[in-house]
């Protein structure tokens, strides 16, 4: 898959996304210099001897607020201006005293002055964050929450990014019920798209609800349709193992051109790759096993819908840590690499720990809801308690919580 084509979007809803030119501040910030301080504005040359057994007593020549305009005052000699945080500073002064080293003397007329002041201190510069020219955000970057406050600091309202990948999701199967109905006899409820299209917008991506859709060629097929024409990628969950009733192999087969494939990869095994429509989009065939469907797509969608948002090689795939095993981590030799779910948390030792999160069989979809991470086991007997073990962490990292 390639990315897709750049976009121009309000800075508000490029959170995430990939920059395709850079972001050249055309403002400086502060745009003037101020202060750093609530205190006094001062000619640091009038301070040099103060301390707090002989203070310098300087009169106080107005005050200045943030968003006060420092043009009617000028510091002369032998005068100070009250300053705010924020506040311009006034012409004449080259330094701030802070409140803390002053006190006000003469029913608020005169400031006495306890520490001598260097030219400079606690004025920060015009441009001392960003200076007019600068590269605020550069071809590239994933956009980040402080980007967008940089962005509005020099008054950028939009970016250029890589667009976002519009994603379908579709679950097949005729024992599937959506929503609160009584189940009749051999019906399950719908869980897959409840899982995967949150997946899919939390991968950066606009997620597009296709539905639930009974199998049924035609009705397959209609959907699969509408993906080709309005979406940049298909997921689908169901259908495609060797089932009798397995349509969504069928239809996509005669739409597309695709792949079917058996993968050593535990749980998540039967998956298919292609493209399907006149676009030729990427179509993902996902086992309909809920922890399977989340499973092959964390490790094989994912990473292609990262790469069509634009994202480079760091950018695709989940970050993996080593943790040790607190519980041990067993499996049987089979030829896979087996994916657990497991919660992750950061401990006291500095060091990444894991535990099983629960049943791991591949229709156990509650303990993969406690899981924020997979370990990835390689064939063999597993990891002993204690032992090191590879971890992809799927969200945010706790404390221990035991
Ligand atoms: P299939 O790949 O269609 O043969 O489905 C494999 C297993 O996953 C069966 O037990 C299905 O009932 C179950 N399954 C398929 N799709 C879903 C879904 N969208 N939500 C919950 N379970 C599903
Ligand atoms: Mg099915």
């Amino acid at each position: 898959v390639a990315p897709l084509d750049p976009v121009t979007v309000p800075a508000a809803e490029a959170l995430g996304c990939v920059v395709t030119r850079p972001v050249v501040a055309a403002e400086a910030v502060p745009p003037f210099a101020d202060s750093a301080m609530d205190g006094f504005a001062v000619r640091s040359a009038d301070t040099i001897s103060a301390s707090p057994e002989s203070p310098v007593a300087l009169r106080i020549a107005g005050t200045l607020a943030a968003g006060g305009d420092p043009s009617p005052f000028n510091v002369g000699p032998d005068a100070a201006v009250r300053i705010m945080t924020g506040a311009p500073i006034p012409p004449g002064a080259d330094a701030v005293v802070m409140v803390e080293r002053t006190s006000v003397v003469d029913g608020g007329a005169t400031v006495e002055i306890q520490a001598a002041a260097a030219k400079g201190d606690h004025v920060r510069p015009a441009g001392d964050d960003v200076a007019v020219g600068d590269v605020v955000v550069a071809e590239g970057e994933v956009v980040t929450p402080g980007h967008l406050g940089v962005l509005a600091s020099v008054g950028v309202m939009t970016v250029d990014v890589v667009r976002r990948p519009r994603v379908g999701v579709l679950s097949t199967g005729d024992e599937l019920v959506e929503g609160t109905a009584a189940l009749r006899p051999g019906q399950i409820r719908e869980s897959n798209r409840h899982v995967l299209l949150p997946l899919v917008a939390d991968s950066g991506c606009v997620p597009v609800d296709l539905g639930l859709v009974r199998d049924d060629e035609h009705a397959i097929r209609a959907s699969i349709e509408r993906a080709a024409a309005e979406c940049d990628a298909l997921l689908t969950t169901g259908g495609v193992s060797m089932g009798d009733f397995d349509f969504v192999r069928t239809v996509l087969d005669e739409l597309g051109d695709m792949r079917w494939v058996q993968i050593a990869i535990k749980p998540a095994k039967p998956f298919a790759f292609g493209v399907v429509g006149p676009r030729r989009i990427p179509v993902f065939g996902l086992p309909g096993n809920p922890v399977s469907s989340v499973v092959s797509f964390e490790v094989l969608a994912r990473p292609a819908l990262r790469r069509m948002g634009g994202h480079s090689t760091d950018g695709l795939d989940r970050l993996r840590v080593t943790a040790m095993a607190d519980d041990g981590l067993q499996r049987k030799r089979d030829g896979k690499v087996h994916f657990l779910r497991v919660v992750v948390s950061y401990g006291p030792d500095h060091a990444f720990h894991a535990r099983s999160a629960g049943g791991q069989g591949s229709h156990q979809l509650s303990a993969l809801a406690l899981a924020n991470g997979l370990a990835v086991l390689g064939d063999g007997e597993g990891v002993a308690a204690g032992g090191e073990v590879e971890v992809m962490l799927l969200g945010g990292v706790a404390r221990p919580s035991r």
